[in-house]
């Protein structure tokens, strides 16, 4: 049997979809994949795609949290962020409230506290509690402009 009457025209390469143009951001998926936000549709499933990532935390707002903390002898409570994904997940983020002083610093800058959760080791006196009645703690170095401040006060004290 022979396929002599086939018309050569269509002799050629086997026609082929056009190929999707890839994601500039990451290596795993096309564009349309992550401008559409479907990744759950793209198949073999990708973990760890770094679109799908800042997209949740983008879509997750950072929850704050009540926190008591004592600093140069004076108590005060502040609400802290309390991110729960991306940037400073699983630590509490406190506003610039604290009063810091460094080498490069002429006088008090304001600074932000970061409390991550205190463990057996943490002394008693460096121990903050949130309104979860969690144990945090109290970190007495910041920083600012890029350089290490020690935290000296509240900012207001
Ligand atoms: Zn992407
Ligand atoms: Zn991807």
């Amino acid at each position: 049997m022979s396929n002599d009457w086939y018309p050569a025209e269509l002799d050629g390469p086997e026609w082929v979809r056009p190929a999707e143009p890839p994601c500039p951001a990451c290596p795993c998926h096309t564009l349309r994949v992550c401008t559409g936000k479907v990744w759950h549709l793209a198949r073999p499933r990708h973990e760890g795609c770094p679109c799908e990532a800042a997209a949740i935390a983008a879509d997750t707002p950072p929850a704050s949290r009540q926190v008591t903390i004592t600093v140069a002898g004076v108590t005060r409570t502040v609400t802290a962020q309390a991110p729960a994904v991306g940037f400073g997940a699983g630590l509490l983020l406190t506003p610039h409230v604290f009063a810091a002083n460094g080498e490069h610093t002429t006088g008090p800058v304001p600074a932000a506290m970061v409390l991550a959760p205190a463990t057996a080791r943490t002394p008693a006196d460096l121990i903050a509690l949130c309104d979860k009645g969690q144990r945090w703690a109290v970190r007495l170095t910041a920083s600012y402009g890029g350089r290490e401040v020690a935290i000296g006060g509240w900012l207001d004290a």
